[in-house]
């Protein structure tokens, strides 16, 4: 099967529909333009930097129309991306390029100094005004002849782009991307969420990451709908667009959201903002959410509103679409996953691999043609996630008699205290609804009687006068004795990666002899 130049067919289909909406810049294309000025970035990158099908690209770029007309402008050269997580620093972001072995990059001009550390000989070019030390996007586009690309021929299991994995459990993966992962991952979303071409999406999740790029750009815009991009997640900007406030930048026109999609990070942030309780969300058709596991107050704060996210669970290696669950089970069972969705296929094993019964924890396997064929230029890895047609997830799940999914937590973040089994996340559940904490982490951290003890981190909520012992009695209130994190911390914030999840591996460094 052939990939065909889909961003083509849609201007074909309706070349004045709005198609992409900068927030920062103020400007906003039609599917006319943005075909028009991802042919020329292809045209740049085929004649003048020659690069030939398979080639990569790399970018190191903060969200904004011009990231998605450079992957829809390798898509016609043939030529991979590999989307950048521009908040490394040098030195954690030179092994990945290294790793992907880029032969040309394009990077925001906020980030020039970063990209002349870390590319360097490599020919460039600058997302921003000229004047910098590589030609800018702007300037290679208006170079270019113009002209209709010819697509290579491409199969549906080539590379479309490499994203690397969020780094919550150790050094980000290079995640093969195809063109056909990206496509199903398209058509289940659409149908899990009744994503259309009249759906208009707010992106405010880093593109660099699995959520940002496959959950709002590329559904999206293989629905031929419009996508409006933050450059980085701002919650008052967030509600007010979600509000109905917000403007395209030409015509001004008022663009309601009808479509949204966060991690549960991003949802707290929303829910902790003064704006959040004044707000109306009348245009809004579907909430969506993942990612990292979700307090359930989160969900029952949200309901209260009339809200009901639909939250699902997803990975780099699988698109990321697993499961999104419709609003009628979302609402009936808050924090299940529902059934994978369209093309995925789902199973739960024990360590011997034995399938699991219902109500039975075990890993969570994934099978279809949203998940990967593996690890950039890793065949160890992949061999390790990928066995018998299975990818393993490494993240603890059940389902219940209905056969609807709920995610437990990872194997990696479990603890053993005591000979039992202890998830965090069902302590941070609980955490979550204790008055006076924000935001609240459980770590397993050696200990000479129970091997390892559960150790909260908390944020408290401004003004709150919280104490150790009056987190750990809430906590017995609530959970079995060696459940109770028998060690509390309390500090001002939790690490978190780009996409917004707390990094356990940090806590667990910084806390090993608490
Ligand atoms: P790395 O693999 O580099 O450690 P990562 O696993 O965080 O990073 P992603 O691919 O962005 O990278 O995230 C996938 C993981 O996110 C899943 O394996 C799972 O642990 C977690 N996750 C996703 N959705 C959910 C959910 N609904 N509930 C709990 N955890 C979730
Ligand atoms: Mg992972």
């Amino acid at each position: 099967m052939f990939v065909i130049d889909w961003l083509h067919k849609q201007a074909q289909h309706h070349p004045d529909k709005l198609a992409l909406v900068d927030v920062a810049s103020g400007r906003s294309f039609r599917y006319r333009d943005f075909d028009e000025r991802a042919s020329r970035f292809a045209e740049w990158l085929r004649e003048r930097w020659r690069l030939a099908p398979g080639d990569r690209l790399a970018v190191l770029a903060h969200n904004g129309s011009d990231y998605l007309e450079m992957l829809y402008g390798c898509a016609k050269a043939g030529v991979v991306m590999v989307c950048l997580n521009w908040r490394l620093p040098a030195a954690e972001l030179q092994p990945i390029v290294d790793d992907a072995a880029p032969a040309a990059f394009v990077c925001s001009e906020e980030l020039v100094a970063v990209a002349r550390q870390v590319f360097q000989g490599l020919p460039g070019l600058v997302s921003g005004p000229p004047g910098a030390d590589w030609p800018d996007y702007e300037s290679a586009l208006a170079a270019a002849s113009g002209g209709v690309v010819e697509m290579p021929t491409r199969g549906m299991d080539e590379t479309w782009y490499l994203l690397y994995t969020s780094g919550t459990t150790g050094r980000p993966k290079g995640v093969i991307q195809t063109f056909g992962m990206a496509f199903f991952n398209a058509v289940n979303a659409m149908l899990a969420t009744k994503l259309s071409g009249d759906d208009v999406l707010l992106a405010v999740l880093p593109f660099f990451h699995t959520g940002g790029l496959n959950l709002y750009a590329n559904p999206i815009l293989h629905a031929g709908g419009t996508v409006v991009i933050q450059k980085q997640f701002d919650a008052g900007e967030a509600i007010r667009w979600l509000d109905g406030r917000g403007r395209t930048g030409g015509a001004g026109l008022p663009l309601p959201i009808t479509q949204f999609l966060g991690v549960p990070a991003v949802y707290l942030f929303i829910s902790q903002h003064p704006e959040f309780a004044s707000a109306r969300f009348a245009a809004m058709r579907h909430w969506s959410a993942g990612g990292s596991p979700m307090p359930q107050a989160l969900l029952e704060a949200y309901a209260a509103r009339g809200i009901t996210l639909c939250f699902g669970f997803g990975m780099t290696e699988t698109g990321p679409t697993v499961f999104i669950p419709d609003e009628a089970t979302a609402r009936a069972k808050p924090g299940s996953v529902g059934k994978p969705v369209g093309s995925m296929l789902t199973r739960v094993v024990d360590r011997e691999g034995r399938d699991c019964g219902p109500g039975e924890r075990g890993e969570l396997l994934v099978r279809g043609p949203g998940v990967t064929p593996g690890y950039w230029r890793n065949p160890q890895a992949t061999s390790e996630a990928l066995r018998d047609g299975w990818l393993h997830t490494g993240d603890v799940a059940f389902f219940d008699v209905d056969g609807d999914y709920w995610i437990v937590d990872r194997v990696k973040d479990m603890y053993i205290s005591g000979g039992e089994n202890v998830y965090p996340a069902e302590i941070e559940n609980l955490l979550y609804r204790m008055p006076g904490v924000a935001e609240a982490a459980v770590i397993g951290v050696p200990d000479p009687r129970w091997i390892e003890v559960g150790l909260a981190v908390i944020v408290p909520a401004p003004g709150a006068q919280l104490t150790e012992e009056a987190v750990r009695e809430y906590c017995r209130a609530g959970l079995a004795g060696y459940k109770v994190p028998k060690r509390v911390r309390f500090v001002d914030a939790l690490p978190r990666t780009p996409a917004g999840k707390v990094e356990k591996p940090l806590l667990r460094q910084r806390y090993a002899d608490a």
